[in-house]
């Protein structure tokens, strides 16, 4: 039996449930306990602080998390970054008062710098040769300057919408971090199987997100235009149809695409677009 230890939540805890129902296993959310098994594969879910999950896996509680990868980072135990999935995006940056001038890291020698992620801080500012003093606190790092108990911030950065308001800007994007599958080191045979399907899966579901399924008519003599704007996983799929000189078009696209492509196959002739919504893509 797989254990993958999860947020219990705040905001990576629903998109983990989510890509777990994604690549098929059913996690009952309503009888959700501090573990609970899957009812259709061999793996049961730990429900845990974000903090917590990189221990867990590293000490073999866990075989498997998911996590932000800043938490990876911070916390240092030595676990396998088995996937990165796309989703919990976010940096964690260096900020100022906004009314400070700004030339670069000599700027924070001898300052002190409010963080809750002194280790990838102290790593950013040792590799600059930059001494600085911090101040760790666990919540509410973008007050600190306000309340004076810092001159500087180190904290994470998705819109910039937090600094703004209150009265900071951004100065050094220290490190890039999105929510990761993490894996233990030494994982039983069986519990690599697992994994390795689990990864297959997962592949899958990021292979899919944001893809449209488009099929539409069109006339033959524009067929060569039209696979030159659909560049399809190896070629799009074509039908003859009924109609003499028409055939029909199939393809995948990304939806962040579609309205840009929709234009291009209408101006050669497309005619009866159809985009359906596509489920999975097995590579
Ligand atoms: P816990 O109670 O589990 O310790 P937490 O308060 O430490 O939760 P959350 O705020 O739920 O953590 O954030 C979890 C993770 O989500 C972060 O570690 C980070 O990887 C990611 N994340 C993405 N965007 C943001 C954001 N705007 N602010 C904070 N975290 C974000
Ligand atoms: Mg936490």
């Amino acid at each position: 039996m797989l254990r993958i230890a999860i947020q219990n939540k705040g905001r990576l805890n629903e998109q983990s449930v989510a890509l777990l129902r994604e690549i098929g296993i059913n996690v009952d959310e309503a009888k959700r306990k501090f573990l609970s098994k899957a009812s259709n594969f061999p793996i049961e879910v730990l429900y845990l602080r974000d903090d917590d999950i990189p221990q867990v896996v590293a000490n073999g509680t866990a075989s498997l998390g998911i996590v932000g990868l800043n938490e990876v980072a911070e916390r240092g135990f030595d676990v396998e970054i088995a996937a990165r999935l796309g989703f919990g995006g976010c940096r964690i940056s260096l900020a100022i008062p906004k009314g400070e001038e700004y030339a670069g890291v000599e700027y924070f020698r001898g300052k002190r710098i409010a963080t809750s992620y002194p280790a990838i801080l102290r790593r950013f500012l040792e590799e600059r040769g930059v001494e600085a003093e911090l101040e760790v606190i666990t919540g509410s790092v973008e007050i600190a300057p306000a309340a004076g108990i810092a001159d500087a911030i180190f904290d994470i950065v998705s819109s910039g919408g937090t600094l703004v308001s209150n009265g900071l800007k951004e100065v050094e994007r220290v490190f890039e971090s999105e929510a990761v599958l993490i894996a233990g080191r030494n994982l039983p045979d069986e519990d690599r199987a697992l994994l390795d399907e689990l990864l297959f899966r997962i592949e899958s579901e990021k292979v899919s997100r944001g893809k449209k399924y488009l099929l539409m008519n069109i006339p033959t003599s524009a067929l060569d235009e039209a696979v030159k704007i659909l560049p399809a996983m190896r070629s799009p799929t074509v039908m003859p149809l009924a109609a003499e000189g028409w055939c029909s078009l199939h393809s995948v696209v990304d939806a962040a695409d579609l309205w840009e492509k929709v234009r291009q196959l209408k101006a050669i002739g497309a005619e009866g677009i159809l985009v359906l919504t596509l489920d999975k893509i097995i590579p």
